[in-house]
């Protein structure tokens, strides 16, 4: 659930409240600035520490550990043994230096960030015209471990707004 202060927060407990013991997964993640056409405000992000502070005032939480390296979701259990639940800090709490996220579009060209303008185009080697799959994977290589992005950490360290990125509709979701 993607969380807007004074939009939709009110409806974070009853959710909660509604799928502790479902068996089922809550995770709530910070309103983002993600594509251009969502009309991000940074004082309409509800920080998940917060968040987390409200539903733990009802039903008190334990953390989890996190169940792979890269992983975005801080895991929490209640403790009366409801199931679990998660929050994904992505604005007040940054995760760049963790990231692993590479998306690949429609018309093969690979973006290191989400919040990347533009992405590599991947698709003579995708083709085989110029290459094989090892020359890809060495393509790949290269672009990951030359890449520096860090958007979210700027945002928040630096108050840089990024204007030009790709939709997210553009990278798959
Ligand atoms: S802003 Fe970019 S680098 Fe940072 S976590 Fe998101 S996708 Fe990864």
């Amino acid at each position: 659930m993607v969380v807007r202060r004074a939009v939709n927060d009110g409806e974070c407990l009853p959710l909660a409240e509604h799928l502790r013991g479902s068996g089922l997964v809550l995770r709530f993640i910070e309103f983002m600035d993600a594509g251009r056409h969502n009309g991000w405000r940074r004082d309409e992000v509800l920080p998940s520490a917060k968040l987390r502070a409200r539903i733990a005032a009802r039903w008190p939480l334990l953390p989890l550990p996190a169940t792979r390296a890269g992983e975005t979701a801080e895991r929490w259990r209640y403790m009366d043994g409801a199931g679990e639940i998660g929050f994904i800090s992505s604005v007040s709490q940054a995760f760049c230096g963790d990231c692993t996220r590479a998306r690949l579009t429609a018309d093969g060209h690979l973006y290191t960030c989400l919040f990347g303008a533009t992405g590599h185009d991947l698709r003579p080697l995708l083709r085989g015209a110029h290459g094989s799959e090892t020359l890809l994977r060495e393509r790949l290589a290269d672009i990951w471990t030359q890449r520096s992005d860090a958007y979210s950490e700027q945002r928040e360290r630096l108050s840089v707004i990024r204007i030009e990125r790709a939709d997210m509709h553009v990278l798959g979701g």
